[in-house]
């Protein structure tokens, strides 16, 4: 079973790395008072991947918090979704690239021409 993760913000460095990476959204951040960034428990999977971009290494397994399988399905299939838009965005950027090259390419023979 994953486990949530938390953030000492003490370390915390406000980078935002972990909030932009996390693909069930469960970052917050709150820029007001005192700016901090928080996990919620309730869109946590427990992948890991913020813990690996913490240039503070300030996040850490939450022991205490027990997941409900329920809400860890609800999370993953947000996960999942937010991969999906990031595969779609990819494949979207690298057309709109190699067709700027082939522009480019044509603009360059026809020059020669
Ligand atoms: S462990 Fe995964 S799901 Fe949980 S906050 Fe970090 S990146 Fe998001
Ligand atoms: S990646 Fe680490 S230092 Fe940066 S905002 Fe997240 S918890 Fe703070």
């Amino acid at each position: 079973m994953p486990t949530v993760v938390r953030i000492d913000l003490g370390p915390c460095i406000n980078c935002s790395l972990c909030r932009r990476v996390c693909p069930t959204e469960a970052i917050n951040y709150f820029s007001t008072g005192h700016r901090t960034h928080v996990v919620d428990p309730a869109l946590c999977i427990g992948c890991d991947i913020c813990v690996q971009v913490c240039p503070a290494d300030c996040i850490d397994p939450d022991p205490d918090y027990q997941i409900d399988p329920d809400q860890l399905e609800r999370a993953k299939v947000k996960a999942r979704a937010f991969a999906k838009r990031q595969h779609t965005a990819t494949v979207a950027r690298k057309q709109h690239a190699r067709a700027a090259v082939e522009a480019v390419a044509a603009a360059g023979s026809g020059a020669r021409a």
